[in-house]
């Protein structure tokens, strides 16, 4: 244990206040600049640029993902490395109504804040650029192609309407289901055709008779992408995108086989020939409680008040689920808008360029920052960290 790591935290902290300023821009520039999955080109280069101009040695395109980096800087000596991930990518239509803009900045004012007291620290501190949280997994492909090779652990927060520490998350899976029947005259010659459209209407209600025979925890929501061309030709195509999820993956999975069922019995009940394509989805988030517990004390101690997560807590997806499973990880969430407010929604998208945003963002960074350097100062805490790690990563 380093014993000046209190004055070290308190430097991190300084650091982060003084450049308040700097970190208010640049999470307004992204914010005013959506830019969706893999298109997040401006993002990530204002955050590599900001990294390097700190000291960080930055690459850029890791994984063979042009918007992904991967920033680093080195203490004195062998230790620890800790990952602080930035997720960028907007919504389409929405804009940054998750708030990624705020999990951007925050990953690099606490990188940047570590840094600055690293000279006395053992281990490594990365910065890595996560694109495509909402759709594309960019975290998975991360973690398949190495790029979060010899992390120890990793953290993020997400902005909320709760601020919690240790949260889990639900196992996703996307379908894709499309249905091919016949085209033919509406009116004139309806015999002659097999209607896609129609089956794709079965499927959504084959799903809403399922529905209660779902365990609580279980969600299935989908869109029709594909509905046919015009009102006096039996459509000939139809499809629909599913998404399935559950608190565990193997429920995920079991549910996600049901679903299936219910295409094929309205591929039978009309006659369209059924296709279906299962996307790997984000694995459940597993929260490591000995990161999550020095998290939330240092949170307490610069005055952020931390909740539990109320029972039946709604919840979504996140590719961070699948980094828990590979490395310790935890993925806090601080509240940036009055309790209630739901993401992906325009009163959050303004939450996220809002005073209380701005006061979040900063949270997030010192909770970070502080615990990077219990991380790197403490290793009988690294050491329950991997522990822990070890016996639930089964
Ligand atoms: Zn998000």
């Amino acid at each position: 244990m380093i014993s000046n790591a209190p004055a070290l935290k308190q430097r991190a902290l300084a650091a982060i206040d003084a450049m308040r300023d700097e970190w208010i821009r640049i999470s307004a520039a992204i914010h005013a600049k959506p830019e969706t999955a893999f298109q997040e080109f401006q993002s990530a280069a204002l955050l590599c640029e900001t990294l390097e101009s700190h000291g960080f040695s930055v690459e850029r395109g890791v994984g063979g993902l042009e918007t992904a980096f991967r920033a680093e800087a080195r203490g004195k000596g062998q230790g620890p490395t800790i990952a602080l991930l930035a997720e960028y990518d907007a919504l389409p239509e929405l804009g940054h109504a998750c708030g990624h803009n705020l999990i951007a900045t925050s990953a690099i004012a606490a990188g940047i804040a570590v840094r600055q007291v690293l000279g006395e620290l053992p281990g490594c501190v990365l910065v890595i650029g996560a694109p495509a949280e909402e759709g594309g997994g960019g975290k998975l492909l991360l973690l398949e192609r190495g790029v979060f090779h010899a992390v120890d652990a990793a953290m993020m927060v997400h902005p909320s309407a709760w601020t919690m520490v240790a949260r889990t998350s639900l196992a996703s899976m996307r379908l894709t289901v499309e249905f091919t029947g016949k085209a033919s005259h509406a009116a004139a010659a309806p015999e002659d055709g097999i209607n896609a459209l129609e089956a794709v209407i079965l499927t959504f209600n084959n799903i809403n008779a399922l529905r209660l025979h779902l365990k609580p925890d279980a969600r299935v929501h989908g869109i029709i992408t594909h509905g046919g061309t015009a009102a006096n030709i039996v459509p000939e195509y139809a499809a629909a995108l599913f998404s399935v999820r559950a608190a565990k993956k193997s429920y995920a999975e079991q549910v996600l086989q049901r679903v299936i069922q219910c295409a094929q019995g309205a591929g039978v009940a009309t006659g369209a020939q059924l296709e279906y394509i299962v996307e790997p989805g984000y694995a459940d988030m597993i929260p490591n409680q000995a990161m999550a517990r020095a998290f939330a004390e240092n949170w307490r101690a610069i005055s952020v008040q931390v909740n539990e997560p109320r029972p039946n807590e709604r919840m979504g997806s996140t590719d961070m689920g699948n980094v828990s499973h590979a490395v310790p990880a935890i993925h806090p969430y601080i509240a940036i808008a009055p309790d209630g407010t739901a993401g992906h929604t325009v009163e959050f998208r303004e939450a996220a360029i809002s005073a209380a945003g701005q006061a979040g963002m900063l949270n997030a960074a010192k909770g970070m920052a502080m615990t990077a350097i219990d991380l790197l100062s403490d290793p009988p805490l690294m050491q329950q960290v991997t522990q822990e790690f070890a016996a639930t990563a089964k």
